[in-house]
């Protein structure tokens, strides 16, 4: 719709930041009914000019199309951004900074037009260009700033904070290159570079005067001044700039537009300086580069710590930055007040990787703004909560004394300072106990000490949450025990949660008019309402229309997997999927074995009531996880045996989907009617393609792991497929594991892999992955569940001979996935962590 170029709305802005001027004056704090952009020009009109001259070209081409198109609908978000910072500036609400150095957002376009209600301005707008939106969107490129779950996690909830009228800002890294660009060779994983800024970011907006400085390296020294109180000084360090990259987070139609500030590591001026006048240019631009490779890339790593001394420098650069950054809000607003700052102000840790923030927090307090130790501790421990993704040893991290001690030395202080004061406290809930204080110290000592920094998070924290009930219930019994002895009010959970934005109504529009149209709108701004939809599972009409939504997407996703991997996909055949990061715990594994397993019925000629099927896999293997490597040329030799066998074809498809991301997931979960989500009970914290699927009407074969459990409970056993070792069960028999049995359908399947038929020209590739499955004690639990992997893989292919059957249990999952919207998450987040009144004096 056309707006008046000059509306009365200038005046307004003009009044908000006068008012904003005056103190106690409340600006307007309810935007909901405003459009996004009253005075600024339309998105066709901005569309038109931005084509003419931003762009170098007479012929517009789709990926510049989409550069200014981009631009358009950031342009219309911009009164809406200035005027939400305005108001949160005046500290009526708490404010909440969302640490993590991961946000996969993936494309920005679609889920902003979606959120600011532009869609069919957009297609509007277009027309004379004679290009679709899907194709204008496909050239955007994935921000791929993160490696898996805890990454989307962080992206969806900004969505959600957004969406549900949250003063909350994300802080994170701008990596030069994302999470890189996986490729097939011969059925081996090959990593390129991610250049996802190439082409340049049409929705950052670099906020030159945010500047702020991070010191690295030097040491300090101790003084005492001429109130006769210590003071530390950090000298002679190396300064590197950190440089804010803001992109705007659209709420849902609310008028909200909160940011994701990410920040740039660029070498400091005063810093090349020195060098300069001695002469050594060169020298000094080298040295640029060295500051600069901070932010050049994401370590590739899911679930497994790295120990590289340049994530600890990205780990310190986010979180000083980040404090400072908060810190500069703060004073502009109280000066050097601080007695407010812990009610103003939260910060919410996603999981270890920002735990630094806990000490530097003390010395921004102590050494840059005066305050002394009680003060600033009783500070930082009431606004720090830490959110912990895994029980999964090999990713908690520890940091060595002697890298902290080289590169951070005033924070190594400050952590050793926290430590003692923390053991007394130990000490005297434990007398005596000398294995206690070993076993509970932040840090570890040893050939080579470290800093266990799950402990200092805990230690510095007023909220510890897990991500699913069993995995939260898991770390108070286990890894988290002596504390939680110590400190039980500390400890909540907070099972994870999606967008339903993303998930549902971009992802999938076709279901979302159905439902619509079936129940009205109310789902769209609270997805619990999908419940209504149970209310149709009797009527005829509406399941066929209801599998009519799902053949189209199946069709969408054969055609992808058509592009992508030259494999055929039958439309009649149950598509089963497995997507997700590869990992041993996620047992890509069990999949494939039981792939195998039908692969060897087929070849016997047992074929007798099998239910064809296609079966989809995907994910990325960090670079250095050699098994995860190997799983994927398994998957992918036994992908090309499947398929070029004309025996097979009738009842198996295989195909393996390179670079599994965000983008790919939008069209791989609509599009599946069996979900996958079989980690050994007790290592997947909870889960969140687990949710994608379920809310895109999937049906899940899973375990009782993670949110799986929550699911299993929300839509009712009868419309869950459940196998396999309880987590208890896990944890028993690894203390007690006996002689593995195998079972005959193993047995042959491991004797069908023996006899190297998967990989007849590379002889022996494939007996790391023979020896995993018959390892006595394989903690994954392969053949412990094989059996009862295949029966429960039986009832599926059972069931899905019903059709009708079928998609009422598909209805009733989309029912039953409200619960795991992410609003209701953050709700939660906000009632019990954020916005909570701390109660006084827990005895820390
Ligand atoms: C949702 C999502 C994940 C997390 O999947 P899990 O099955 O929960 O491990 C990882 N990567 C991408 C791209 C996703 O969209």
């Amino acid at each position: 719709m056309a707006k008046p170029r000059e509306s009365a709305l200038k005046g307004e802005l003009k009044n908000d930041l006068k008012q904003s001027l005056d103190h106690g004056s409340k600006p307007k704090a309810d935007h909901a009914l405003e459009e996004p952009c009253e005075d600024c020009d339309s998105l066709d009109v901005s569309f038109e000019r931005h084509l003419r001259y931003d762009l170098s070209r007479e012929q517009s081409q789709s990926g510049e199309l989409f550069n200014a198109m981009a631009r358009s609908v950031k342009e219309q978000m911009f009164d809406l951004w200035r005027k939400t910072r305005l108001a949160d500036s005046q500290y009526e609400t708490k404010k909440v900074s969302y640490l993590s150095l991961e946000f996969l957002l993936g494309r920005t376009l679609g889920n902003a037009l979606l959120n600011l209600d532009l869609t069919e301005q957009c297609k509007q707008a277009l027309k004379p260009h004679a290009v679709s939106l899907e194709e204008l969107e496909s050239h955007e490129h994935d921000a791929g700033l993160g490696n898996g779950g805890l990454g989307r996690l962080a992206a969806c909830f900004l969505d959600s904070c957004a969406s549900i009228d949250l003063a909350v800002t994300g802080y994170g890294i701008r990596y030069q290159y994302g999470m890189f660009v996986q490729k097939m060779d011969n059925g081996y994983q090959v990593e390129g570079p991610d250049l996802w800024l190439r082409d340049g970011n049409p929705w950052e907006v670099r906020m030159v005067n945010r500047i702020v400085s991070v010191p690295f390296f030097g040491s300090t020294k101790s003084y005492i001044d001429k109130d006769g109180k210590r003071n530390f000084v950090w000298q002679g360090t190396q300064d590197v700039l950190a440089v804010p990259y803001d992109m705007p987070i659209a709420g849902y139609r609310n008028g909200r537009v909160n940011t994701l500030r990410l920040w740039r590591a660029e070498a400091s001026d005063d810093f090349d300086l020195t060098e300069f006048n001695e002469g050594d240019y060169t020298e000094a631009v080298a040295r640029k580069n060295l500051a600069e490779q901070i932010t050049m890339v994401l370590y590739p790593n899911d679930s497994s710590e790295n120990g590289k001394e340049l994530r600890l420098r990205q780990q310190f650069f986010l979180s000083s930055a980040s404090l400072q950054d908060v810190l500069n809000q703060y004073t502009a607003k109280h000066g050097k007040d601080f007695s407010q700052f812990s009610s103003k102000h939260v910060f919410q840790l996603n999981d270890t990787h920002p735990s630094i923030a806990i000490p530097e927090l003390m010395r921004l307090l102590l050494d840059v703004h005066g305050l002394d130790w009680d003060k600033a501790w009783d500070i930082t421990r009431s606004v720090m909560a830490y959110t912990n993704h895994t029980l999964l040893p090999e990713a908690l991290e520890r940091w060595p004394v002697r890298m902290l001690q080289h590169m951070l030395p005033r924070i190594l202080d400050i952590i050793y300072e926290i430590n003692g004061r923390y053991l007394e406290r130990v000490a005297h809930r434990w007398p005596g106990d000398a294995n206690k204080l070993r076993a509970m110290s932040i840090i570890e000592e040893g050939d080579e000490p470290q800093v266990r920094m799950a402990y200092l998070a805990i230690v510095g924290s007023f909220s510890v949450n897990g991500v699913a009930a069993l995995h939260s219930q898991l770390l108070t019994s286990t890894l988290f025990n002596d504390f939680y002895q110590m400190w039980p009010q500390l400890f909540n959970n907070k099972t994870n949660g999606v967008s339903p934005r993303r998930w549902l109504m971009h992802a999938n529009p076709d279901l979302s008019t159905l439902i619509t149209k079936a129940i009205g709108t109310s789902w769209q701004r609270d997805l619990t309402q999908l419940t209504s939809l149970n209310g149709l599972t009797q009527d005829k009409a509406f399941i066929k229309q209801w599998q009519q939504v799902k053949f189209d997407n199946k069709a969408k996703l054969a055609a992808l997997v058509a592009q992508e991997c030259e494999v055929e996909f039958d439309l009649s055949m149950l598509f089963d999927v497995q997507v997700k990061r590869i990992h041993e715990y996620k047992r890509q594994l069990l999949n494939l074995l039981h792939v195998v397993h039908l692969y060897g019925r087929i070849l016997d000629g047992d074929v007798k009531d099998m239910v064809p099927r296609c079966v989809l896999m995907g994910g990325k293997a960090a670079p250095g996880y050699a098994m995860a490597k190997l799983i994927i040329k398994f998957a992918n030799n036994l992908a090309h045996m499947i398929n070029s066998d004309p025996r097979v074809k009738p009842y198996l498809r295989m195909a393996y989907l390179p670079n599994y991301n965000v983008s790919a997931m939008e069209v791989i979960c609509p599009g599946t009617e069996l979900s996958e989500q079989i980690s050994t009970a007790g290592k997947e914290a909870s889960g969140t393609g687990n949710m994608k699927f379920m809310m895109n009407g999937a049906l899940t074969i899973g375990t009782l792991d993670g949110a799986n459990i929550e699911i299993r409970e929300q839509v009712g056993p009868d419309n869950f497929f459940l196998f396999g070792l309880s987590a208890e069960q896990v944890a028993q028999a690894n203390d007690t594991q006996e002689n593995q049995i195998f079972s005959p359908a193993l047995l042959k399947v491991i004797a069908l892999l023996k006899s190297g038929h998967f990989n007849l020209v590379e002889p022996g590739i494939f007996d790391p992955i023979i020896a995993a499955i018959e390892a006595p004690k394989d903690q994954w639990r392969l053949a412990a569940d094989f059996d009862s992997y295949c029966q429960a893989q039986l009832q599926v292919a059972n069931t899905y001979l019903d059709k009708e059957t079928w998609q009422q249990m598909s209805i009733r999952n989309t029912a039953a996935s409200g619960r795991f919207s992410s609003d209701v998450t953050i709700g939660q987040y906000r009632d019990d962590i954020w916005m909570a009144k701390k109660t006084a004096n827990n005895n820390r």
